[in-house]
């Protein structure tokens, strides 16, 4: 992977929401929500990863981290509704969010959920100390964006109940937190399901 790096020394240009070229589905949606400027990490990364470039983002716990990835996979779904693209097929997804626990991945659902108001993505949470029975009914017609927890998703993939090879884009968050986990043997074959041409 050949990614930009952005962190707190990067400059930034863009003040607004509309400067960063989000469709007006999703500036509703943070209008909604009361945001009326992006922080640092969101006016650096929205811009490139709606360009389709591949990204490592550094910034701590409360920066606003999670909309700077969650607003440009919804605006891909908004493009889709827009241009009346196919949806998933069954089993497969478009977006997929991996995330160290359940609580962070539920927290990430709330975001996509809050901020993709005016999109209205199918999501489905795919974590551990669940029953999978309904994930495997969730999936089953298949899905905008799929959050899941390392594990969980692994147990999906070998049963087929989840499928990746239409993945277009792929969040690690805090990958850091998911190296000290031990889960870098299963991150390695979950990336190795995607496609190749899939955005990081
Ligand atoms: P995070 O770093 O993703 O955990 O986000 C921290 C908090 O900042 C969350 O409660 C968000 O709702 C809030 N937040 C994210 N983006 C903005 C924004 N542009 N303006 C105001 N609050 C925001």
């Amino acid at each position: 992977m050949n990614a930009t790096v952005i962190s707190k020394n990067t400059p930034n240009t863009m003040n607004t929401f509309a400067d960063l070229g989000l469709s007006p589905r999703i500036l509703r949606a943070l209008e909604d929500a009361k945001y009326k400027t992006p922080p640092p990490i969101q006016a650096k990364a929205i811009p490139l990863l709606l360009d389709g470039k591949d990204l490592l983002g550094v910034a701590q716990t409360g920066t606003g981290k999670t909309a700077a990835f969650v607003l440009p996979i919804l605006n891909r779904g908004a493009a889709r509704i827009e241009d009346s693209q196919p949806r998933p097929q069954p089993k497969h997804g478009h977006a997929l969010i991996v995330a160290p626990t359940r609580e962070l991945a539920a927290q990430i659902a709330d975001s996509i959920r809050t901020y993709g108001k005016h999109v209205r993505p199918s999501v489905a949470v795919i974590v551990g100390g669940l029953k999978p029975g309904p994930q495997i009914k969730a999936m089953a017609r298949g899905v905008d964006v799929i959050v899941a927890t390392p594990g969980r998703l692994m147990d999906h993939m070998s049963t087929g109940a989840i499928k990746l090879d239409q993945i277009q884009t792929v969040v690690l968050d805090e990958a850091d937190q998911m190296m000290d986990l031990g889960f870098l043997p299963a991150i390695r074959k979950i990336m190795a399901r995607l496609p190749r041409d899939r955005q990081v």
